[in-house]
């Protein structure tokens, strides 16, 4: 629903200025039920804003997608903002000029309609929730849907694409989507997996700069691994995340002429710290270790999800301490730290307790 906000109404001020974000400009999202606006889902208003629901595949009507995100600007400039959209951190005011090119395209996309994996993480939604997941349907099949959106000029460079849902390996299309991508110089793919099963197209998008691959590990030894992901697969892991950084070309590709990427950083893992189970430092300081042995340069940490909404009106001053002991240790492995998103508003909408954090530029 649209509701007035007028923390989000800038008609008063006469600058022609309104609210957005790039996902409303130009987001698709397919989930598995669902195609959604975008995948955020770390603020208040819950984020995933819907474009149809009860979705399995079925023709995409563009005009009608395209008229969607139209009316969104509309009542935007107006100060009605959809619920999901609420306390978002990616709805930031620029001129009409900046938010409407006037173009009908997509160029963020964010793929995450199964839910197949070979890890069992305790936090993860389909361990927790078994009953939903036991009878599993097949995905619906997105190669076609992108191959339409190539040929239609409708999927255009310039955004971000990536991988959430269970884990690529499993999913049958991953190889060809990547390849497809590839062959038409897309970049700032992400792709994250458990690193079980080693995905060679990979290392094509990570050699060329185009691509990064986040390996889930959220431990730094094989007993804790085990713990938090029900499978004893920590060294295959650990060998898995070591091709992926031996892959990485110790250059800066030059993508377009803007853009420039670091092909150190293309391969990385992540550590979602979970209260209880594995905030521990020496724990920390060893994934950090491992990583960097294996020739990576980036550490990724972000906040167990059911933990943070039980604790977020009432968070305990030793987390925000503890990410801070986290970003000493990367200071001190150099490396570069990257917040996923939970975590980053945390920190962000509580600067005086966290008063080292220098938020990034959405
Ligand atoms: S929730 Fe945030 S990222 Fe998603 S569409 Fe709304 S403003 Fe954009
Ligand atoms: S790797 Fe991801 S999809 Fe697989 S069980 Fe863990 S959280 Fe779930």
């Amino acid at each position: 629903m649209f509701r007035y906000n007028k923390k989000y109404d800038c008609q008063n001020e006469n600058s022609g200025n309104f609210y957005s974000c790039q996902w409303i400009q130009h987001g698709l999202v397919f989930f598995r039920y669902k195609i959604a606006t975008c995948c955020y889902c770390g603020h208040s208003g819950g984020g995933h804003t819907l474009v149809k629901d009860d979705y399995s595949g079925q023709p995409i009507n563009w005009e009608h997608i395209f008229k969607q995100k139209k009316t969104f600007n509309r009542l935007y400039k107006k100060g009605l903002i959809n619920d999901n959209c609420v306390d978002c951190p990616f709805l930031t005011q620029k001129s009409n000029e900046e938010w409407e090119s006037g173009e009908d395209y997509i160029s963020n996309l964010y793929i995450s309609h199964w839910v197949d994996c070979n890890s069992k993480c305790t936090y993860c939604f389909a361990t927790q929730h078994p009953e939903e997941f036991q009878f599993k349907t097949k995905p619906y099949s997105v190669l076609p849907i992108i191959k339409e959106m190539l040929q239609k000029n409708i999927l255009r460079r310039g955004g971000s694409i990536h991988f959430g849902g269970g884990e690529p390996a499993l999913l049958p299309e991953f190889e060809d989507i990547i390849r497809l991508l590839l062959d038409y110089k897309f970049y700032d793919l992400r792709v994250h997996t458990s690193g079980i099963k080693y995905m060679p197209i990979l290392e094509r998008g990570i050699r060329e700069g185009r691509l990064k691959v986040v390996v889930s590990v959220d431990a730094g030894s094989r007993e804790t691994f085990k713990k938090i992901k029900q499978v004893d697969a920590y060294d295959i892991v650990r060998e898995n995340i070591r091709k992926y950084a031996a892959a990485q070309v110790d250059r800066t590709h030059a993508i377009t002429p803007k853009l420039y990427i670091i092909g150190t950083y293309c391969a990385s893992s992540k550590y979602i710290v979970i209260p209880d189970v594995n905030d521990n430092l020496e724990e920390v300081e060893n994934w950090i270790k491992a990583d960097v042995e294996a020739g990576v340069h980036t550490t990724v940490i972000d906040l167990e999800e059911n933990w943070f909404k039980a604790h977020e009106h009432d968070l305990p001053q030793s987390i925000f301490d503890f990410i801070y002991e986290i970003k000493k240790l990367s200071d001190k492995y150099g490396t570069y730290l990257e917040m996923y998103e939970r975590l980053a508003n945390m920190l962000k909408d509580n600067p005086e307790r966290a008063p080292w954090y220098v938020p990034e530029k959405v």
